[in-house]
């Protein structure tokens, strides 16, 4: 039986049409599950009683639990248990300009980044919709805020667990349902082509985040494992695919590993690979792991490969940090729990 927080509102429209009820049923089933926040089926006061009979009948409610939370000034880390007892995890951070939250698309992740904690424990399984759609519903009652936008970022790769992931997207994106608009809303991921390609087609104006990591093929497929299987080239060429497709200016995600990635001539390297494009990277400070082999790189650094980008006209940012105190970075917490 399927979980009422799986169904985009299209899709409860169907169910009603099939048990001969009319569509906007729907919506009404909306209003309550989003913005009243109400799934006490039997106070729909305006749904008739064998209607809500039978939705109680044809639906799970379950939810999913906040098993621990970690805070500091800015950030909070949601430890969660699934009802298969299961472990995932999200965060939750303050910004100036509104707060965003990090949720997780997959119990473990099989892409093998080396670098990359939430990997170190295989997929043991994807995540159902609603297990994502509660991620968002219990951090905003848990931190009594309204979130305002989110990352697909978590553990996991996203679009390894497309149908569930694209049917979240459409539930927390409808104005009915969380209403996050699309443009507040990035999908991350280490670079599945041919999915990107079935993405791009879709009418949700969303944003995508590519994990580069690399500046040429021989090292990205040192570091990330899916680069085997899609090399940086052909990567490249799906992104502007992409970009021409929808006009959309594309996040580069680039971790900077020190002494790995983040030498001069990698930034002029990336600034090759990525002229012309309108892409804007986003330079990440590498949040130390277990990976040990693996250090940050210096803010010299950073800031010297910053400059280079600069020089050679690619827009570049340096991502702020948040939790590194509270073990909010990338898979830490579930890690420690279940080792
Ligand atoms: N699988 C997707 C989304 C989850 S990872 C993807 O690969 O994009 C989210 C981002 O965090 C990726 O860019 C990933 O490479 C990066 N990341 C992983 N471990 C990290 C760490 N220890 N420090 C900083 N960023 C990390």
């Amino acid at each position: 039986m399927k979980n009422i927080y799986d169904y985009p509102r299209e899709s409860l429209e169907d169910y009603f049409v099939s048990i001969n009820e009319k569509k906007f049923k729907a919506t009404q089933v909306y209003e309550w599950l989003y913005e009243k926040r109400n799934s006490d089926v039997n106070s729909w006061s305006n749904i008739k009683k064998d209607i809500r009979d039978k939705i109680l009948k044809d639906f799970s409610f379950d939810s999913i639990e906040i098993s621990k939370v970690e805070k500091d000034d800015l950030t909070r880390k949601y430890l969660f248990k699934l009802n298969d007892f299961e472990k995932i995890e999200a965060v939750l951070m303050m910004h100036d300009y509104g707060t965003s939250i990090c949720v997780s698309s997959q119990v473990g992740c099989n892409m093998g980044c080396a670098f990359c904690e939430s990997g170190r424990l295989k997929k043991v399984r994807n995540l159902e919709t609603y297990e994502m759609v509660e991620q968002i519903l219990l951090v905003e009652k848990e931190a009594n805020v309204r979130i305002d936008s989110v990352v697909i970022m978590g553990i996991g790769e996203p679009l390894d667990n497309y149908d569930n992931v694209i049917n979240f997207i459409k539930i927390i994106n409808d104005a009915k349902g969380i209403a996050i608009g699309a443009r507040h809303i990035t999908v991350s991921t280490c670079g599945l082509i041919p999915k990107i390609k079935e993405f791009m087609k879709l009418p949700l104006q969303v944003n995508l985040a590519i994990s580069l990591h690399a500046s040429n093929n021989e090292l990205r497929s040192r570091i990330m494992n899916v680069n085997k299987a899609y090399n940086i080239y052909d990567l490249i060429a799906c992104i502007k695919e992409y970009i021409q497709y929808t006009n959309r200016r594309v996040t580069i995600e680039y971790v900077m590993l020190d002494n790995v990635n983040d030498n001069e001539s990698n930034a002029l390297e990336l600034a090759e690979l990525l002229k012309g494009m309108n892409v804007y990277v986003n330079l990440i400070p590498y949040n130390e792991t277990n990976h040990l082999e693996f250090k940050r790189s210096s803010k010299n650094r950073i800031f010297k490969f910053y400059d280079i980008l600069k020089q050679n006209k690619i827009n570049v940012t340096i991502r702020k940090e948040f939790g590194g105190k509270i073990s909010a970075a990338c898979g830490q917490l579930r890690s420690k729990e279940v080792k």
